[in-house]
């Protein structure tokens, strides 16, 4: 029983370790969050980055199409507007590879410089284009457009640096590199081999924007995360270890006040006796225990019973009530058998060897000429081990009572395979007699069954002498309620005993 006693040293380090709980999940689950919230800014960043370069680029793709279309037909035009637009390495207006004006040199006739020549034929695109001398040997945007039917086209040439000066303000933000790539060209031409976290696809130009998440940044969100939720989870700690503190100190309160109870013999018993309906007299009782607490003052074995079934300690409390039980009933003297009806949690019936368990004390009550009978309640009484442990019981000459008959689901088909000694009809059977209700046909099924199985029936919780007539008149074996003696201390009971010991009325 002392293996449920959590030590102090233990219930601190539970407290301890349900305290860091809420520490534990807000950092594992804030990283996930921060890389997420650094991904969408930069995607927020990128988007809008996007929409400028689409912008720009369309602004080019109508200075090749007016340059085509004849806005620009005159050179010097074109020239003039474009002069100081530095970003603008040039803009070369050609016929079927010969050029007819440049934004830098004004009209002429000369051959397109040889790296434009190769990428002239396709119609209309843009391509990213390594550094070439006659681009200063700096990587660049071009734009091309090109009526294949007459060869004629324009050529806008950007300077790639104008582009990546961009990218170095997305990187100062949460970016560790940025990168533009066309058709597996890439700006900066020498950028990092990886593929972006982030991409973003420019449908217009078909173009897209890298862009590396930078750890720092994550790390950055991710301590700002901390920060931020670090009072909540401090409270939300303190919250559940005080609910938990209190949890385990008042189970601990109760399940050690349960022990000790049990240690000071806080636990008395009171005897509740069961009347023979064909003889009239008392032939027996049944032990139920009570609480004397010291400072709640008296406890009904409804508070506790489950309490120390659920904590481990209804078998200690049983061994001690059955010691009690044979030292207290020892002490009075039958010329007949006796009956004892003891209740028995179903956790007992699973323990170690409880066939040898109650064989023992069967035949300690036998030697007082008392007759053990251990009381299931229904509800615990289907189960298979249970069931074979009910058999080896009786073949131990130990009786068995089913208790609360007709509360729990009992299938009537377990009866071939089990015998029982009693059936205990419930107390809420009996109040509906003289009452026209379901259960008043439920219960005459019940003494039917009984009967037909040879088992000894005992009507609990009788309180009128008109239940007593019903049920010495349906032939019922015996009645145990207020009616016939509310349950006893040893000694009201022995005086109880001595005054009926001939006979007892009590139907009228
Ligand atoms: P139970 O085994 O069905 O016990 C019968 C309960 O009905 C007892 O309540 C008894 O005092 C009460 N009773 C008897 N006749 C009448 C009556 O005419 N009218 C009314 N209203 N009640 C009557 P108690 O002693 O409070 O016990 C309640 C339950 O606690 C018991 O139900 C049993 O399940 C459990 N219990 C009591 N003592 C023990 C014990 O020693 N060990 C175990 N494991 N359980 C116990
Ligand atoms: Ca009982
Ligand atoms: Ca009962």
């Amino acid at each position: 029983m002392h293996l449920l006693k959590m030590s102090r040293f233990s219930r601190r380090a539970t407290i301890g370790l349900i305290c860091l709980l809420p520490l534990a999940i807000t950092a594992l689950v804030s990283y996930p969050i921060s890389v997420s919230t650094v991904n969408q800014e930069l995607m927020q960043a990128g988007e809008a980055y996007q929409q400028r370069l689409d912008i720009q680029l369309s602004q080019l793709q109508t200075l090749n199409h007016q340059n085509l279309t004849g806005t620009f037909t005159k050179c010097e035009r074109l020239k003039a507007k474009y002069h100081f637009a530095t970003y603008m390495q040039d803009v070369y207006v050609f016929d079927n590879h010969e050029v007819r004006c440049s934004k830098d040199l004004g009209s002429l006739n000369k051959p397109l410089p040889t790296f434009l020549s190769s990428l002239v034929d396709d119609g209309q695109h843009v391509v990213i284009a390594p550094p070439f001398p006659q681009t200063g040997n700096r990587p660049t945007i071009i734009l091309i457009e090109r009526d294949p039917q007459t060869g004629k086209g324009s050529a806008t040439i950007v300077d790639g640096e104008y582009i990546e000066n961009d990218f170095k303000a997305l990187e100062f933000r949460k970016a560790r590199g940025v990168f533009l790539e066309i058709n597996g060209q890439r700006l900066p031409v020498n950028s990092l081999v990886e593929t972006g976290q982030v991409i973003i696809h420019s449908d217009q130009f078909g173009y897209d924007i890298h862009l590396l998440v930078s750890p720092e940044a994550v790390l950055h969100t991710y301590r700002d995360y901390l920060l931020a939720l670090f009072p909540l989870t401090v409270v939300l700690s303190l919250f559940l270890a005080i609910l938990v503190w209190k949890y385990i100190s008042e189970r601990h309160t109760l399940v050690d006040d349960i022990e000790r109870g049990i240690t000071n013999r806080e636990f008395f018993l009171v005897y509740q006796p069961i009347f023979q309906t064909a003889s009239n007299t008392i032939t027996g009782v049944e032990v139920l225990v009570r609480w004397q607490h010291p400072k709640l003052g008296l406890v009904a074995p409804d508070m506790f019973v489950c309490m120390a079934e659920k904590h481990g300690l209804i078998i200690p409390l049983t061994d001690y009530i059955l010691k009690v039980a044979r030292q207290e009933l020892g002490s009075l003297h039958f010329d007949q058998s006796f009956h004892v009806g003891v209740n028995v949690a179903p956790s007992h019936l699973t323990d170690v060897d409880p066939t040898a368990y109650f064989t023992r004390y069967k035949k300690a009550f036998l030697r007082r000429n008392m007759h053990l009978c251990i009381e299931i309640t229904e509800r615990q009484f289907l189960n298979e081990s249970a069931a074979n442990t009910i058999s080896a019981l009786q073949e131990a000459g130990v009786e068995v009572a089913i208790d609360d008959f007709g509360t729990g689901q009992t299938s009537l088909s377990v009866f071939p395979k089990i015998t029982v000694d009693y059936l205990k009809i419930d107390k809420c059977f009996i109040d509906t007699i003289g009452q026209e209700s379901v259960n008043s046909h439920v219960l005459e099924g019940i003494i039917a069954l009984g009967k037909k199985m040879n088992f000894s029936l005992i009507a609990e919780g009788v309180e009128t002498s008109d239940q007593a007539a019903y049920l010495i008149n349906q032939k019922v074996d015996y009645l145990q309620g207020y009616l016939i003696a509310k349950p006893l201390r040893i000694r009201e009971l022995k005086s109880f005993l001595k005054r009926n010991e001939k006979q007892l009325r009590i139907a009228a």
